[in-house]
């Protein structure tokens, strides 16, 4: 059913366990993503018979199983040793557009899993299923969601027994901040080396050396960063091992996307200082980078040189990421005038505006767009102005979507799935795979939550 040639398995010992997922005792499909697989170069009728190795009880031919160490700061704390905890990778398959990671997550305790039970709830993967495709459809780079299955296990969580699912997750590369930062903590330069060698020719391959690499993946974080803010998406939990060498998005854990607009807006329950709020992330996809340099930096020859020209490379992502958030913003408002863009921002958030319907209804229906905000008065006074800049709707059509997955909708589909329905799910995902037109089907997604449904705290 694969193509797998395994580079990362090749790489020495210490870079990961080899070990095969933990077969489940009575596996069932939620869903198998048959437009992923056919670009992948697979045959979905063929992928579908095939429920035990997306269950992790039978390795597929060609795999090398094995669970990946890594590091991170976590919150800003140091953990010297994180690597896959509940997650198998089963190899790299190569198909008509390159290279990817076939990973089955929830699939069993590792060396790594510290007090965890190597699983998953049925809930994290709905979620992670639904808005990593939803990215996708979104032109956001993401991990992707291949399969999800239920285990016919339980996994003990605080709201008690819950069904237990996994989810197989195709991504350029598993390669975290926190893959360099384990053998960089250890000293072992050798490793480090191997590591850059195999990211470079992965993701980066016009990349020259440590220095390279810092400079392709801090411009990839900026872009990826900007992305998201344009689409009002709050990752949550942007510790260093869960940043991507690749520039994906990766763990959808308590990721939420706002409705009415907040720079200071957080959704995760362990997030308590607001480490991770909207508007932080860029500064907090920098303090990675920063730590991606020092791991580099061994790399890197003559120390205080290194330093001098890391930190050079570091002061870049501003530039960078403004450039990236200006075209951003200039798409979503159609004019390439910053001021008039976080004016409207301002806006919202004084008359409590829904940022994707506002930004979407001055693209389709623009003298409705007053009706999203309380503050008419000053809207209109901006309105006026912006209208008379004569703005590009084409290319706002193109940056503001109609549907984006809305957290009450993502947990109404979990909640659902609880209780053995799926069909929720599906829908949510069928109206999400094109999220640029209004449809009648999209239509009540579209509708931001009333108050009794809205999702203020995500738990992962
Ligand atoms: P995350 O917060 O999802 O990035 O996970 C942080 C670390 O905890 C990673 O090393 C995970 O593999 C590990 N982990 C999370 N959940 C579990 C679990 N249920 N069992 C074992 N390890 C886990
Ligand atoms: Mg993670
Ligand atoms: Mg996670």
């Amino acid at each position: 059913m694969f193509t797998f040639d395994n580079t990362y398995a090749r790489l020495p010992d210490r870079f990961f366990t080899r070990m095969a997922p933990t077969p489940v005792a009575d596996p069932g499909w939620v869903a198998l993503n048959d437009g992923l697989a056919r670009d992948l170069g697979l045959d979905p009728d063929q992928l579908r018979g095939a429920l035990d190795v997306f269950a992790g009880n039978r390795v597929p031919e060609g795999a090398e199983p094995l669970a990946q160490l890594y590091a991170g700061h976590q919150f800003g704390g140091w953990s010297p040793q994180l690597g896959d905890g509940r997650a198998i990778l089963l190899g790299e398959h190569v198909g008509p557009h390159g290279r990817v990671d076939v990973q089955l997550k929830g699939s069993g305790p590792t060396p790594y899993s510290r007090m965890g039970d190597g699983r998953s709830a049925l809930g994290p993967v709905i979620r992670e299923y639904i808005v990593s495709e939803a990215m996708h459809a979104l032109g956001v780079p993401t991990t992707r969601a291949l399969a999800a299955v239920t285990t016919g296990e339980t996994v003990l969580r605080q709201e008690g027994q819950m069904p237990g699912g996994i989810l197989t997750r195709i991504a350029a590369s598993h390669i975290r901040v926190g893959t360099f930062q384990v053998f960089a903590a250890r000293g072992d330069e050798e490793a480090l080396h191997l590591l850059l060698d195999h990211a470079i020719a992965r993701h980066a391959s016009d990349a020259e050396g440590p220095m390279g690499l810092l400079r392709h993946v801090m411009a990839a974080q900026a872009r990826l960063v900007a992305a998201w803010l344009g689409l009002g998406f709050v990752h949550g939990v942007m510790n260093t091992d869960n940043m991507t060498i690749s520039g994906q998005t990766i763990d959808y854990g308590p990721c939420a996307f706002l409705e009415t607009w907040h720079p200071d807006t957080v959704f995760s329950s362990i997030d308590q200082m607001g480490r991770y709020a909207w508007s932080r992330q860029p500064d907090i996809a920098l303090w990675n980078l920063a730590q991606l340099a020092t791991a580099l930096l061994p790399l890197m020859g003559d120390r205080d040189a290194a330093v001098v020209e890391a930190t050079a490379v570091l002061e870049e992502f501003h530039g960078f990421y403004d450039r990236a958030w200006h075209d951003v913003m200039a798409a979503k408002i159609g004019l390439d005038d910053m001021k008039i863009g976080l004016e409207l921002l301002d806006i919202m958030r004084e008359g409590e505006g829904d940022f994707t319907n506002t930004f979407r209804a001055l693209t389709v229906a623009p003298e409705t767009a007053r009706d999203q905000v309380m503050c008419r008065d000053r809207f209109d006074d901006w309105f006026a102005r912006w209208q008379a800049m004569d703005p590009d709707r084409a290319a706002m059509a193109r940056a503001n979507p109609a549907v984006i997955p809305r957290n009450h909708r993502v947990e109404q589909a979990i909640a659902a799935a609880y209780k053995g329905d799926f069909g929720p799910f599906h829908a949510l995902n069928a109206v999400l795979a094109d999220p640029w037109t209004e449809t009648e089907e999209n239509a009540p997604y579209r509708t931001p939550a009333a108050a009794h449904e809205r999702v203020t705290r995500t738990f992962c």
